[in-house]
């Protein structure tokens, strides 16, 4: 009798969790807000059948939001160069092992032209902070690549830069900034960065950029280094008041040279929950399924995109850099020219169900879900 007793009451809990597990999603979904709490029990939760549930919600709002369409950009990597010292990056400029190049006006307009050809309609230019790209150079392509491609998006995301320098982005023709907050708790923050980075800058440029007048993207790394619940709710509730138009995450990768490089990587599958979070929070954000997930598991991306993600970013820069611009370790696609990368991705996308688009994808505001 005593083992029956005991059996129920394990299923009566069992099924109680289940079932409040079901509510907080349909609750995050219904408010598109989240208490500390809740995000606890998702993140914990070993139920299948809730963290299903929790995919397919996502996929239906994203899917009520943009259809089965995955947008493509297009990335270019610009610089492995860095003034900054960030202990998670591999490109940090205390990394001596770290191979450095940076990409010449020319090679940058061959991305662009190959891009443009393969039916890219956004460029993102990235790189790490180096003062080569000053604002004289850095306007010059933008202009250049503005004048050549009129009916294209140019992203930019070459981190912190005055307010004067954003603004003269802006005009040559930018219209979107990919920064990523990396944390929202000061703490953690401090915790990441060398003592000259200051969290507060961060979040300054993240919101000169929306007064300027970019579509901009934060973001943060799933299970970096110190990160807890408490930081990843206040990530989540940064988003919900900052409403960006673009998110990024995805999972910390270790990267060999920097003082993180015996730190565990961040878990794929706490990256997808948060994904799908993040699209029951703000259901009309560009997502994108990151490189990151893509190489901690062979469907990552295509995992992604079932979890809520929208956004694809294939690989432009020349193939002889690729493997240099090593943020972190593994890092796929370093292997393949442009063609094939695009290729890939878009053969990955429509087998499991979805269809790439490559125009420009603004964000819209006013989409109805
Ligand atoms: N210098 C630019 C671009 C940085 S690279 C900037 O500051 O915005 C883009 C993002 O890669 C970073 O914002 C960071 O979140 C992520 N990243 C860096 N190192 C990483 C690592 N070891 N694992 C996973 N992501 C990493």
């Amino acid at each position: 009798m005593l083992t029956l007793v005991n059996s129920d009451q394990r299923f009566d809990k069992l099924t109680f969790n289940f079932l409040s597990t079901l509510n907080i999603i349909d609750h995050i979904r219904n408010t598109r807000d989240i208490t500390r709490d809740e995000l606890e029990q998702i993140l914990e939760t070993e139920d299948k059948a809730s963290i299903e549930y929790l995919r397919s919600s996502a996929r239906e709002v994203a899917t009520a939001a943009y259809g089965n369409k995955i947008f493509m950009r297009g990335l270019i990597e610009l610089s492995s160069h860095c003034k900054n010292d960030c202990l998670y990056c591999g490109l940090r400029r205390s990394n001596s092992a770290a191979v450095r190049y940076r990409l010449s006006d020319e090679q940058i307009y061959d991305c662009c032209e190959q891009g443009y050809k393969l039916g890219f309609r956004t460029f993102v230019m990235q790189g790490g902070e180096d003062g080569w790209f000053d604002d004289k150079r850095m306007c010059r392509i933008v202009s250049t690549v503005r004048q050549r491609y009129p009916d294209c998006a140019i992203t930019l995301s070459l981190g912190e830069r005055s307010r004067e320098s954003y603004q003269a982005l802006f005009d040559a023709g930018a219209n979107r900034y990919l920064l990523r907050h990396e944390t929202a708790s000061p703490e953690h923050y401090a915790r990441l960065h060398s003592a000259e980075m200051s969290f507060q800058n961060r979040i300054d440029c993240l919101y000169a950029l929306k007064e300027i007048g970019y579509q901009v993207g934060c973001g943060f790394m799933v299970g970096s280094p110190y990160q807890t619940i408490d930081t990843l709710y206040a990530d989540l509730q940064f988003i919900r008041t900052f409403q960006p138009q673009m998110v990024g995450i995805g999972p910390f990768i270790s990267a060999t040279g920097t003082p993180f490089q015996d730190q565990p990587n961040g878990k794929v599958g706490t990256t997808l929950r948060l994904l799908a979070i993040i699209r029951l929070l703000h259901p009309p954000v560009l997502l994108p399924a990151t490189t990151a997930l893509g190489t901690l598991h062979p469907q990552g991306r295509e995992l992604g995109i079932q979890f809520g993600a929208n956004v694809v970013m294939p690989n432009l820069s020349p193939r002889d850099h690729r493997k240099d611009y090593a943020i972190y370790d593994n890092k796929i696609c370093t292997g393949e020219e442009a063609a094939e990368c695009r290729a890939c991705t878009e053969g990955r996308i429509r087998k499991i169900g979805y269809e790439t688009v490559v125009d420009r994808g603004d964000f819209n505001p006013n989409l109805e879900y």
